[in-house]
């Protein structure tokens, strides 16, 4: 039987992707007595937005599509919750009032309203890792200042977070991140050369959005994930570790100055990592799938090979140049991302796009505000846009 206890409002930046929809899914599970649902956003999917601000009774529903508007406020006319649209509303959203805020929109579009929630002192549950690709150590100082909680979601830094004691942190040695290395882990560049986005993003083991599944087939998602974790958790570029695993049964690793490995394992569900955000520091009770070690067999590695997949090595010289190098490596990767989605580039591409913007702006100075950190991700999708045309 559950306790007792106070119910916590959340709001969902992104309730109409993957992991805005599995985060509804273990707030039903957790029942009213534990949540109540303040805002949700999403954009293009009105239908399945106003049957999410319905069923979870929030107090208002936004979406980013200004055009959408009125189809949203017709959707949901005579129920009472407030509508919005825009950017603005995105902002609205984020700063309603509420104790947790899952940020789960996808790309650089997540920031500000990410910021927003965090400026005003909630709680941040974070899967949007492009929040900390892009501001890194300006995005955690926000949160610090806000006087907020941030919880990882990415499974990788969940699970880092779910091994890593504070009281230890000084002897900590290394992260190990866990990648299944996606689709294309056998391929030889000449046939990864050729491949369309509908191959890319059938992803062996998770159930993602699009454009993260197709950054785990490039590796891309690996990249951005070594940037985060680098914020998160305050490391030096050669503390974070790679390794291939294509089971994804660990979810990542943390090594000590003694050889003590601690790992965390599961079965490849995003409902764990969400359930651990939203209930920190207790363990939810979820009915996701258990592991069968009899069943499982075995557990398979390899290093990573940063010539098919150069994404590793562009993440490397984003975390070494420090400064606004994470933001240029994403704005650029996002405006290539679209054009291998929409068939105008190809799969190599991507990272060749990627490199030469990093190369072209090496020499951006360090960001002083979120201003020069918006300037970065602006100027690597000019240059990025100019490389496709
Ligand atoms: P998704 O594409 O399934 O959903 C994205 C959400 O963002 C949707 O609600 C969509 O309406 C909204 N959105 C899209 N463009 C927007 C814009 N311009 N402005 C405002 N909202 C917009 O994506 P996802 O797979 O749920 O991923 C969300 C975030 O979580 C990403 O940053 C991703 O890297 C991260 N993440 C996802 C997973 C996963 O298993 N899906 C795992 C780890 C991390
Ligand atoms: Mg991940």
């Amino acid at each position: 039987m559950a306790l007792a206890q106070t119910s916590r409002s959340i709001t969902i930046l992104g309730s109409t992707g993957s992991i805005g929809v599995s985060t509804l899914d273990v707030v039903r599970h957790l029942g009213r007595e534990t949540f109540e649902v303040a805002a949700l956003t999403g954009s293009a999917n009105i239908a399945l937005l106003a049957e999410q601000a319905r069923a979870f009774d929030a107090r208002l529903a936004v979406t980013a599509d200004e055009s959408r508007y009125n189809e949203l406020k017709e959707a949901l006319a005579g129920t009472g919750i407030q509508v919005a649209a825009g950017r603005s509303g995105l902002i609205e959203a984020a700063e309603m009032e509420a104790g947790l805020v899952m940020a789960a929109i996808v790309g650089t579009a997540g920031l500000a309203p990410t910021l927003a929630a965090a400026k005003r002192g909630a709680d941040i549950a974070l899967a949007n890792k492009e929040c900390l690709v892009s501001a890194g150590d300006l995005f955690i100082k926000a949160v610090k200042k806000g006087g907020g909680k941030l919880l990882p979601v990415d499974s990788e830094h969940n699970a880092i977070f779910q091994v890593l004691e504070e009281n230890q942190r000084h002897a900590l040695e290394r992260v190990i991140l866990t990648a299944s290395g996606g689709p294309f882990r056998e391929y030889s560049l000449a046939q990864m050369a050729g491949v369309t986005a509908d191959v890319a993003r059938a992803h062996p083991n998770w159930s993602m959005g699009l454009k993260i599944s197709i950054d785990s087939a490039s590796m891309f998602n690996k990249a951005l994930e070594m940037i985060e974790a680098k914020h998160l958790f305050d490391l030096e570029p050669d503390q974070v570790e790679v390794i291939v695993h294509p089971q994804s049964v660990i979810h990542s690793m943390v090594g000590y100055t003694d050889g003590s490995v601690l790992a965390q394992l599961g079965c490849p569900d995003m409902r764990t990592a969400i359930g651990y955000a939203l209930q920190y520091p207790q363990r939810a009770s979820l009915a996701v799938e258990r592991l069968d070690f009899a069943k499982l067999s075995r557990l398979d590695f390899e290093a990573p090979d940063e010539i098919r997949f150069p994404a590793l090595r562009l993440a490397r010289l984003a975390m070494t140049r420090g400064g606004v190098q994470g933001a240029v490596l994403n704005g650029a990767k996002e405006v290539a991302l679209e054009a291998f989605i929409d068939g105008r580039t190809g799969f190599l591409t991507m990272a060749e796009i990627t490199e030469k913007v990093m190369t072209e702006l090496s020499n951006l100075p360090p960001a002083s505000s979120m201003d020069d950190v918006f300037a970065a991700d602006a100027e690597a999708r000019r240059l990025a846009t100019s490389h496709i045309a």
